[in-house]
């Protein structure tokens, strides 16, 4: 159990959301932003003078585009080499290398500098806001949190995320699932109505990634029975089917190619989600752009049926993915009580009426929020793991593994010891031979993946094997002789770099932010003041030569804070002081 209060961070690939258990309400309560808004883009943005994080980083993106960075959910855990990686590539304005050990390393330019940052890093940044977000609302700073992850996240991406909160500095009290986080939403939500029995299926399409899960809920246990999913696939893909699709009629109509402009490239994007949204609701919109590239404007519609074609092997992926989730439970679609719609892509009417179709029913549960339900499902989990609350739900959850995981024998095939969808905490033993004679130890390399080929699925470690040991959050943990490597994780020593590097961020926000409230107190001074010199009638009271030297000083101020050169906030505060002492003096 964590000491001290605890947040749940949904950390979503386009949007994240923060929720803390409020025991008096008996509910979890969604934690607005800086800005009022209740989701946070998970956006870092850098500039040449300042670090932009969530709705200021998005904001700004169109201005800043190689230097605006998202999708840090796509690249972390992942090697460069990854086939998933290479097609986003293209795609993204900003910068993506190659570095030590095939591991994505992410360049950007801050303050007339560059910098390579790994995706763990981006991440934390975003970690850092939520952090933030819900320290600002519970008046100190929490450092408990319940981090949700795509269920089909393999172990590295797991690892990268954990890693990513440490630099945060979050004591991340557990890993859950995505769509394990939204069956507890939604179960506390509806459970007085149930009798016996449930088996929900969770269907969470997002902006990145695309989970389903079948849960069973009989009183206070939530059973997960099957998860399946695809980590690339969500709303940015139909988004970057709609951007081709734009790029090639804008060449073919007005014989212009924008794919070496980052900045139209943004543009077209940001118009392109926002028509998709559109599209929702409406059946046909028209995207206009201002001048999008070479001073041509661009203007073309879209409708509904056109959106849907360019995304339809998309939405039937989606159904495929929901039969197999089906099949590992071994469960007809006739015996599920509710499916429930999570993640913002499942507002998209094609893909609830594939569902309908696929499931055969109409009543697709959509009572829950879409955007909010894996965070408080979050929250929920992190007040069943802190001491600090007295009134928790009784709730019990038992969760699955992802996928097999297995041993490398001999041919390269992959030996199966613990099947995907096992319940966990699990143990399991495989019994290998060794191939000579008093060979007192052996060396077996452990994958987990569904291919046949074990080199083809993910290496977790080397082993000196005896036994498996799966703890809880399906992080794998093996009881060995003889750990050999660690492969993919962040080692100590740049986990502990990068923590210094974002206490070097935070105290240089920290300070600009400090730069920024002087010049705006001194620019407020003298426009209040140069006011009422004009304003009021204070002249009889000041001579013309004392008016021109106070006028004479608030020119300098001013000429001082339009100037670039000072980057100390004690300029500014100094300045302010001492026009308040001039002033003071003569009125
Ligand atoms: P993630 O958790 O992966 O960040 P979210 O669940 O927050 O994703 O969903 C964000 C995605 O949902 C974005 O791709 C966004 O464009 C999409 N989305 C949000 N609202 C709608 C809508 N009304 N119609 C279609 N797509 C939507
Ligand atoms: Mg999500």
């Amino acid at each position: 159990m964590a000491k001290g209060r605890a947040i749940g961070i949904d950390l979503g690939t386009t949007y994240s959301c923060v929720a803390a258990w409020e025991e008096q309400n008996g509910r979890a309560e969604i934690i607005v932003n800086d800005q009022g808004n209740r989701t946070t883009p998970s956006f870092v943005a850098f500039t040449d003078t300042q670090r932009l994080i969530g709705d200021a980083a998005k904001n700004q993106a169109a201005f800043n585009p190689s230097n605006t960075i998202f999708d840090a959910k796509r690249l972390i855990g992942r090697k460069y080499k990854d086939p998933e990686i290479e097609c986003d590539l293209n795609l993204w304005p900003f910068k993506v290398v190659p570095g030590a050990d095939d591991k994505p390393m992410i360049k950007v330019n801050y303050k007339g500098q560059e910098k390579c940052l790994a995706a763990e890093e981006i991440t934390s940044m975003i970690l850092t806001k939520m952090k933030d977000i819900a320290g600002a609302y519970m008046g100190s700073s929490v450092e408990n949190a319940v981090i949700t992850v795509p269920a089909y996240f393999n172990d590295s991406q797991r690892k990268a995320t954990k890693d990513a909160s440490i630099i945060a500095g979050l004591n991340v009290i557990r890993i859950i699932n995505e769509p394990t986080a939204a069956a507890l939403a939604y179960g506390l939500q509806k459970r007085a109505t149930f009798s016996g029995k449930r088996n929900v299926f969770i269907f969470d399409l997002g902006g990145g990634t695309f989970d389903v899960s079948l849960v069973t809920i009989e009183h206070e246990v939530f059973e997960v029975r099957a998860t399946a999913g695809d980590t690339h696939l969500g709303g940015e893909d139909f988004d970057n089917r709609m951007v081709h699709h734009f790029v090639q009629e804008f060449k073919r109509k007005d014989r212009v190619d924008i794919t070496g402009d980052p900045r139209a490239l943004r543009r077209l994007r940001n118009e392109c989600e926002k028509a998709k949204r559109t599209l929702s609701h409406a059946n046909d919109t028209t995207i206009e752009i201002d001048a999008l590239f070479q001073g041509i404007d661009f203007r073309f519609p879209i409708t509904r049926a056109r959106f849907e074609e360019l995304n339809r092997d998309l939405f039937e992926k989606c159904m495929e993915i929901a039969q197999n989730c089906l099949d590992d439970a071994k469960m007809e679609k006739r015996e599920l009580h509710d499916v429930v719609l999570v993640g913002g892509s499942s507002r998209v009417p094609k893909v609830q009426s594939l569902l309908e179709k696929f499931f055969e029913r109409n009543d697709l549960c959509n009572s829950i929020n879409p955007d909010e339900a894996v965070a408080y499902g979050a929250a929920i989990q992190a007040a069943l793991l802190s001491e600090s609350y007295s009134i928790v739900p009784s709730m019990v959850l038992v969760d699955v593994t992802p996928l097999s995981l297995g041993v490398q024998v001999k041919g390269d095939l992959m030996s199966v010891v613990i099947p995907r969808n096992t319940a966990i905490p699990v143990k399991m033993d495989g019994v290998y031979h060794t191939t000579k004679d008093n060979q007192s130890w052996m060396s077996l390399p452990v994958y987990e993946g569904e291919r046949t080929k074990a080199s083809e699925n993910n290496l977790l470690d080397k082993f000196s094997f005896r036994g498996f040991l799966m703890l809880l959050e399906a992080i794998l943990s093996m009881l060995c002789l003889n750990l050999i490597m660690m492969k993919g994780r962040l080692s100590s020593a740049e986990i502990k770099r990068m923590i210094e590097e974002a206490a070097v961020f935070r105290e240089e926000d920290k300070k600009f932010k400090k730069i920024v409230e002087a010049k705006n107190a001194l620019d407020y001074y003298i426009y209040r003041k140069e006011r009422g010199l004009k304003d009021f009638n204070v002249s009889s009271k000041v001579s013309a030569s004392q008016k021109e030297a106070i006028l004479s000083a608030f020119t300098v101020g001013k000429t001082l804070l339009e100037s670039e050169k000072h980057n100390e906030a004690s300029v500014f505060e100094d300045y302010l002081k001492m026009l308040q002492n001039i002033c003071q003096s003569i009125v």
